[in-house]
């Protein structure tokens, strides 16, 4: 069999049967249509079909129109197609029906369409009624009619569900399996006559023209507003279009012995080994995770159907080797026939994705460095999160299945349009529906938890929510939403009201009532000490074992040390536990916060400034003293003052109100007004660009003298004690060479002197902040002034977009997100094209002027996934981050590690799940 044969030689075909894929094609073929030709391949039992290339979507959202070549070319391969099967479309005597899937490169679960049993008739189906019984035949015409109405014709589903909904109270019936062949009929006729009313149109009576409307359909829903939000979030580019499968139906509604279902090759939840997942008798596509009908753990079908399930065994055996890794499947039983629809690398929960990469590397299926590619930094910083402390089952109002672990709470909503209203308000809320589609993805987004009546662990809620990390159960029997007046009912007879506090433990399933109290992971106290000296982890859970496993392995692969942000002694030890080598930025004015805020104010304030120096040595001392004690050994970088003044000084307005009061009642104090005059002369109508770091340090040089000499003081003291402080200073906020010049001469004659005082030796090494453009472009000269840079990127990040750092949250830069404007915000993720060029830019100059010089990177990139790789990648010797955010820290610079070289430039690695993209 061979493709179309173009007349062009290097015209790509735009229709590829899956007997001449394989999975490398994901990018022409889909990941779904690329891993059914590779599965053909393989020899497993899938049926006969073809793939519409990307490449045709594109041409068709480009045109606006099928691109014209591809019209013979799907001709051809349906009578391929038809030929192999041994059934025409349309035949009266044995009709071919097939489906008409979607399927992207990368996996966008249920965004798109899909639409079965295209090619059926009237003529049809009274074949097939005639073959294989009228309520089979019926009840495909009538799924077809529904699926296209709704997908070709846009018709709203709800009129369809509605007349279901109807049929089965009529019928006395549960689910649609009781209805009978005479009311699917008649269904059948009703949908047609809605497609009629609502569209103008009814169902073509031709199947080829079935088929070409059901594909543009398709394409089309690339541009659906699910599948738009959906890729907003993952990062999924926009210009990639779809491709369509078109695949020979096989039956799971024909019967007793058919059934449907899904499968996971292992526990995508908590990464157990062995097979998982649900099947549903009598059922047909997506019957099995919509949660209409109460699913069969798949343990049930070893019972019900032995024979397949042995297959399905051998099957998934065959799959985990091949792609080596944990995959999912769909499959379809029909009359006790076995075959496999869907494959692809399975979506997990970051427990799962742990514990997996670890079982795949003791079982030989990939070695440690593949297992930390299949990790992120995001999925630790998940296992991180906090649990329920002393949930009692007293306030247990529901237990459902544990879908996507974790502990959230928050009000209660019931419909996805609160949960996005009150989320963009910053309220934290619990989405509870009765099942979730796909449109509910927006309001799951927004909440800090999902929890459904009906669907398993492997239904739209679980499978979306463990993507984007929210927890999630599933499965409450006997919870009804009143989504129309806002109130829930749990199977207790508790009834909950919109905005009611809900506490939802995804990793039990309980959902309790009102707020209960939160405790760190194991998976964070494990990790929050395996960096003290001396301690040895001996967790008997799988998962706690796993992540220190991986994050060794990262600590061995990578090249970019990991310090920490840190002031005070106790943050130092939880630094140090947390596997910190260092601390890169110890920030004193946050030693100057709370009841000694005072200083600072009389610092800029008073005239004799002797005392609060004097004090200010003190404190440096003393904190400092905490801080290199916990870092024995290891390099303390200390930053001098940088005191944004409108944070320590007082109020402007308010000092005048209060004196301007105090005039009129005829009672001034003198040293209040002398203090308006004092914060009148230091305010500044832009604090972030104005009197900051080496500016301060250079009008008021005593602060440097006082802030380094409490720091060798310090460091003598421990000395005597016997350990091995290890400082460096840093300079801030500097834009010219002259000012670090005048900083560095007055920290080494302060240095001096408590060197001659004490009779010992000391130096200093110093170091400056590169935080404003101009000192990256004038690197070359700042990097003979110092021995080592640091990039404070917040304030670069600020300074070289011009926007407040203050102001940025809930400005408009959320505005430019949701339009488009910008992908990240630049203040969470670096930004690699702006801000990065001025790291480069300064690295390069910098290690021009000074081979040895020092590079790490401070502030809140340091603790992003993606810009920890990026750092990696630019060649930093170290970043530093807040101590919680070490380990993520390490495992992103062992990925940048282990990674290809560039990998740190997918925005949307940061939220993207793990593992190959595929569908
Ligand atoms: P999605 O990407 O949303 O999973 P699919 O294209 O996989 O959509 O199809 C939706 C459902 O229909 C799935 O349950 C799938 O297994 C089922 N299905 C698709 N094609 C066929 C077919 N040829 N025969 C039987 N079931 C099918
Ligand atoms: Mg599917
Ligand atoms: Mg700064």
């Amino acid at each position: 069999m061979t493709t179309v044969v173009s007349a062009e030689p290097d015209v790509q075909p735009l229709v590829v049967p899956f007997g001449e894929g394989d999975r490398s094609m994901a990018d022409l073929l889909g990941g779904k249509g690329a891993n059914l030709a590779e599965m053909t391949r393989l020899g497993l039992p899938v049926p006969h079909g073809f793939v519409i290339t990307t490449e045709a979507c594109r041409d068709y959202l480009r045109l606006g129109h099928p691109p014209v070549r591809l019209e013979p070319q799907l001709v051809e391969q349906i009578a391929v197609l038809e030929h192999v099967a041994g059934r025409r479309l349309g035949d009266p005597t044995d009709p071919l029906l097939v489906s008409v899937r979607s399927g992207a490169r990368s996996s966008m679960p249920g965004m798109m369409e899909t639409v079965l049993n295209v090619g059926m008739t009237d003529a049809v189906v009274e074949a097939l009624a005639t073959r294989r019984g009228p309520r089979f035949a019926w009840d495909c015409y009538r799924r077809l009619v529904q699926m296209y109405g709704r997908t070709v014709l846009g018709v709203d589903e709800g009129r369809f569900e509605e007349r279901l909904a109807r049929a089965r109270e009529r019928s006395g019936v549960a689910d649609d399996t009781g209805l009978d062949a005479h009311t699917l009929r008649g269904l059948t006729l009703d949908f047609r006559r809605i497609l009629v009313e609502e569209s103008g149109e009814d169902l073509p009576q031709d199947p080829q023209e079935q088929v070409r409307r059901a594909v543009v359909a398709v394409f089309d829903s690339w541009n659906g507003q699910r599948a738009r939000r959906y890729r907003a979030h993952e990062g999924i580019p926009d210009d990639l279009g779809t491709a369509v499968s078109v695949v020979e139906m096989v039956y799971g509604n024909a019967g007793a012995r058919s059934g449907s279902g899904v499968c996971f090759t292992r526990d995508p939840a908590g990464g157990a080994p062995g097979i998982y997942g649900d099947y549903l008798a009598n059922a047909q596509g997506e019957d099995v995770v919509n949660g209409s009908r109460a699913t069969l753990a798949l343990s049930g079908l070893a019972d019900l159907e032995p024979e397949c399930y042995e297959g399905l065994l051998r099957h998934v055996h065959t799959l985990e080797n091949h792609y080596g890794d944990m995959c999912d499947v769909e499959f379809t039983i029909e009359e006790g026939h076995l075959w496999i629809l869907q494959t692809r690398v399975g979506k997990r929960s970051a427990a799962a994705a742990f514990r997996i990469a670890c079982d795949l590397v003791d079982e030989g299926h990939i070695d440690m460095d593949e297992a930390l590619r299949r990790v992120t930094g995001p999925q630790l910083q998940s296992l991180l999160h906090p649990r329920f402390r002393a949930a009692t089952d007293d306030d247990v109002i529901a237990t459902g299945l544990p879908a996507s672990p974790g502990a959230a709470v928050g009000e209660a909503v019931f419909d996805s349009g609160t949960a996005e209203a009150w989320g963009a308000a910053g309220r934290a809320v619990v989405l509870v529906r009765p099942e979730t589609s796909a449109d509910d993805v927006g309001g799951m987004l927004a909440s800090v938890a999902v929890v459904t009546a009906r669907g398993g662990l492997t239904s739209h809620a679980a499978v979306v929510a463990r993507g984007v990390g929210r927890t999630c159960v599933t499965g409450v029997e006997g919870l009804e939403v009143d989504v129309e007046n806002g109130q829930a009912r749990w199977p207790g007879g508790f009834v909950l009201v919109r905005g009611d506090i809900i506490s939802v433990d995804g990793s039990s399933g309980q959902i309790h009532r009102g707020r209960l109290e939160v405790q760190p992971s194991q998976v964070a106290e494990a990790v929050g000490h395996a960096g003290d000296p001396g301690h040895v982890e001996h967790s008997a859970d799988p998962l706690v074992r796993a992540v220190l496993r991986v994050l060794a392995h990262a600590d061995l692969r990578r090249t970019l040390g990991v310090r920490a942000n840190a002031e005070t002694g106790p943050d130092a030890v939880s630094a140090r536990g947390h596997g910190a080598a260092g601390i890169g930025l110890c920030r004193t004015e946050h030693m100057l916060l709370g009841a000694r805020r005072v200083l600072v104010e009389r610092l800029l304030t008073s005239h004799d400034r002797g005392p609060t120096l004097e004090a200010i040595q003190k404190i440096t001392c003393d904190e400092l003293t905490g801080v290199m004690e916990a870092m024995d050994g290891l390099p303390v970088v200390v930053r001098l003052l940088d005191p944004p003044l409108h944070e320590f000084l007082p109020d402007l307005v308010e000092l005048s109100v209060r004196v301007a009061v105090d005039e009129v009642a005829g009672h001034v104090d003198p040293e209040l007004v002398e203090q308006l005059a004092a914060v009148r002369r230091w305010h500044e109508t832009n604090p972030m660009l104005g009197l900051r770091g080496v500016r301060l340090l250079s009008v008021l040089p005593e602060i440097i003298d006082a802030q380094v000499r409490g720091l060798c003081e310090a460091i003598l003291a421990l000395r005597a004690r016997g350990l091995s402080p290890v400082a460096e200073v840093l300079v801030p906020l500097v834009a010219d060479v002259a000012e670090l010049e005048a900083a560095r001469a007055r920290i080494a004659a302060a240095v001096a002197f408590v060197a001659a005082a004490h009779e010992v030796d000391l130096d200093l090494p110093v170091g400056v902040m590169i935080e404003l453009p101009r000192a990256a472009l004038t690197a070359g000269a700042l990097a003979r002034a110092a021995t080592f840079f640091s990039f404070g990127t917040n304030d670069l990040t600020q300074t070289t977009w011009g926007i407040s750092r203050d102001d940025a949250e809930g400005s408009f830069l959320s505005e430019y997100r949701s339009c488009g404007l910008v992908r990240d915000d630049p203040f969470e993720t670096l930004d690699q094209v702006g801000v990065g060029r001025l790291v480069q830019c300064a690295i390069a100059e910098g290690r021009a002027a000074r081979p040895a010089l020092g590079l790490g990177a401070c502030g809140e990139h340091a603790g992003d996934p993606a810009s920890v790789r990026y750092f990696a990648d630019c060649g930093l010797d170290y970043v530093s981050c807040s101590p919680p955010r070490v380990p993520v820290a390490r495992l992103e610079a062992g990925r940048a590690a282990v990674l290809p070289a560039g990998s740190a430039q997918s925005a949307g690695a940061r939220s993207a799940p793990v593992g190959v993209p595929t569908q």
